[in-house]
């Protein structure tokens, strides 16, 4: 009898558990990030700023739910959306095929191209020019992906961060960087004595992931950024980080 007892004690127990760690059901709406790339998401003081926070925030408050930010590595925000650690993540994400055999993605929020910078008297003019020289990107991006397909990998060097990658442009050990354009917009204006080329190299259109398994989440989320395309909220916010200055 003891032991019956003991066993319907833990089955409470655990269902109890399951119950109350779904991060989902206290309210609390978890968005993973990597704060480096600016204007859609950074370090400012103490928190994280930019177009992709103002976004979740705005979901959350549709949702009537608490966001929590964490800011982790690119390359782990994936994994942390297929775990169940994070509910969706937000960090200029393209949508990708490969990404979608790991992650589902709402609808477009916005469209970027991959930018290519370089320093104001370098020799490369467009795509072209870049066989052969060294590339500097972010590790794990899509602009990583596309300059291994293209020039090899054996040409590109993966740094941790966009701010990284800069750094290596501007003391010579990478002819050019290549990332999406509105960093690229904001590094080139931190940043004396580079350029952005006027030629562009791959399109794309940012989305959130979300997991696969989170249907609901990714119908809520949808039916948000359909309605703030709509009544113009989403583009007020992507006004306000790009005339920023
Ligand atoms: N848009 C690029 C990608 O999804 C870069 C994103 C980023 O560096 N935050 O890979």
């Amino acid at each position: 009898m003891k032991k019956k007892i003991l066993a319907l004690i833990m089955v409470l127990a655990f269902a109890f558990a399951m119950t109350s760690c779904g991060s989902e059901s206290n309210g609390k709406l978890v968005m993973v990030t990597n704060a480096t790339f600016p204007p859609y998401e950074y370090v400012d003081g103490d928190d994280c700023a930019g177009i992709d926070i103002d976004l979740a925030q705005a979901i959350a408050d549709e949702l009537g739910m608490e966001l929590e930010v964490q800011d982790i590595d690119f390359n782990s925000i994936i994994p942390a959306i297929e775990s169940g650690k994070a509910d969706m993540a937000l960090a200029g994400m393209t949508k990708t095929p490969e990404r979608e055999n790991n992650v589902n993605f709402s609808e477009t929020y916005a469209t970027a191209v991959q930018s290519i910078i370089v320093k104001e008297d370098s020799s490369i003019k467009g795509p072209d020019d870049l066989k052969g020289v060294k590339i500097g990107v972010q590790e794990a991006t899509t602009g990583h992906i596309y300059c291994e397909d293209d020039y090899g990998a054996d040409n590109v060097i993966a740094y941790t961060s966009g701010a990284n990658a800069i750094e290596a442009l501007k003391t010579g050990k990478v002819d050019a960087v290549v990332i999406d354009n509105l960093p690229a917009k904001k590094f080139v204006e931190a940043n004396e004595g580079l350029k952005i080329l006027d030629t562009d190299y791959v399109e794309e259109e940012y989305a959130i992931a979300i997991a696969k398994d989170n249907d609901e989440l990714l119908k809520e989320v949808n039916s948000v950024i359909k309605k703030m395309k709509k009544d113009g909220s989403l583009q007020e916010i992507i006004d306000k980080y790009i005339k920023a200055e």
